[in-house]
């Protein structure tokens, strides 16, 4: 056997093929890698009846990282509660590979800061990491309905706060990666009124302590997202709870104005695969014409050799060379302002590709 990286690919639905494959090409020129490509989603419902096979699961279970396009589309979108849906295959792989915390990065490419719907003032320079929570808190506790009153429960162990804790430290780290930048982790709760968000502040601030070269402050949710908003760009990692993260993670999103940018990974374990996938959804009404945007793809499979594979070399390169070929005004057709000429995802990949090594 060979000792390449095995990665799943799971191409999904839409765009999810042309995006894979355009990312796969990247990632050829940079090593070698034993790819595993399955199907997931709609694609797996048409084939299988379900959107995530056991056999699809296992064999993301046992390999080193996971790349995924995008699943979904309208021809499995059903009011049907009994139908099968392809989001469900998503679920399934959080589930079955213990995925708990996601990572999302911002960090606008500097070219792009003009599309970002702050003033370029405030957002230049920003490159922050949103690690939320993934598998406690609100949205897993007890629920429930009493006549005309419902109720849902925020619970967290110690356990549960300490890993993403741990998740969030070691991300800093890897940021940091030794240069001049001290590591900082702003870790984001609501203590003044919660007793989970007390007892999160207590076990963050215990685990910083075994991070010594990483700075540690708390900010309460409703500044964060305020601080945000007006100084993005003095944020390094935010590591906060499963609601606040959602809702942090897309206010973070929308600073830089750019769906198709955008990477994301979710991990589990230290040493278990992780899930690489770009934020936006499948897009549908462009998918099969070759415009669909690939750089998101291109910066999740950056995030899976940071993150999942230990290679921090590989990752700089992909990520400095799409900021090189967007500064050189490169579009696809969602980037482009109405008087600039766009490329489709071909174009685009082979600049991405030949800059690699320039
Ligand atoms: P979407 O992100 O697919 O598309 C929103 C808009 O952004 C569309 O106009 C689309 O053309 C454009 N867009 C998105 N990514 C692009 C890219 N890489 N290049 C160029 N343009 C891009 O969101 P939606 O339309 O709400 O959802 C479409 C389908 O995707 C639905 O079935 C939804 O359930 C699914 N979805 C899947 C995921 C996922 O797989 N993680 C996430 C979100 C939505």
């Amino acid at each position: 056997m060979s000792d390449a990286p095995r990665i799943v690919l799971l191409p999904g639905d839409g765009i999810g093929p042309e995006i894979v494959a355009a990312a796969t090409q990247l990632l050829e020129a940079l090593g070698e890698f034993d790819f595993d490509e399955r199907l997931m989603g709609g694609c797996s419902i048409d084939a299988h009846g379900v959107a995530l096979t056991d056999e699809v699961l296992a064999a993301c279970r046992e390999s080193d990282a996971v790349l995924l396009g995008a699943v979904g589309g309208p021809k499995w979108d059903t009011t049907d509660p009994d139908a099968p849906r392809p989001e469900q295959g998503l679920l399934g792989l959080r589930k079955g590979m213990g995925l708990y915390a996601n990572l999302r990065p911002v960090r606008p490419s500097p070219a792009l800061v003009g599309a970002s719907p702050l003033r370029e003032e405030r957002i230049a320079g920003t490159d922050l990491l949103v690690v939320r929570e993934l598998t406690g808190g609100i949205y897993f506790g007890d629920s429930g309905r009493d006549g005309d009153s419902a109720h849902d429960t925020c619970e967290y162990s110690t356990a549960e706060i300490e890993r993403i804790a741990r998740t969030g430290f070691e991300a800093a780290q890897r940021r940091a990666g030794g240069g001049s930048h001290t590591p900082r982790v702003t870790s984001v709760d609501k203590a003044n009124v919660l007793e989970t968000s007390r007892l999160w502040r207590e076990v963050v601030g215990r685990v910083a302590s075994d991070y010594p070269g990483v700075e540690l402050d708390h900010l309460l949710v409703d500044n964060a997202a305020m601080q945000l908003v007006s100084r993005p760009a003095e944020f390094d990692v935010i590591v906060t709870e499963n609601l606040f993260g959602d809702i942090l993670s897309d206010e973070s999103a929308m600073l830089t104005g750019s769906l198709g940018m955008l990477p994301s990974a979710s991990l589990g374990e230290a040493g278990a695969p992780g899930l690489f996938e770009p934020v936006h959804g499948s897009a549908p009404d462009i998918a099969g014409q070759g415009i669909a945007n690939p750089l998101a793809t291109f910066l999740s499979a950056a995030m899976m050799l940071r993150h999942g594979l230990g290679r921090p070399g590989d990752a700089e390169r992909i990520e400095s060379a799409v900021d090189v070929v967007l500064e050189r005004g490169l579009r696809t057709p969602d980037l482009a302002a109405a008087d600039d000429t766009s490329v489709g995802t071909d174009a685009m990949t082979e600049a991405v590709l030949n800059q690699l090594f320039a």
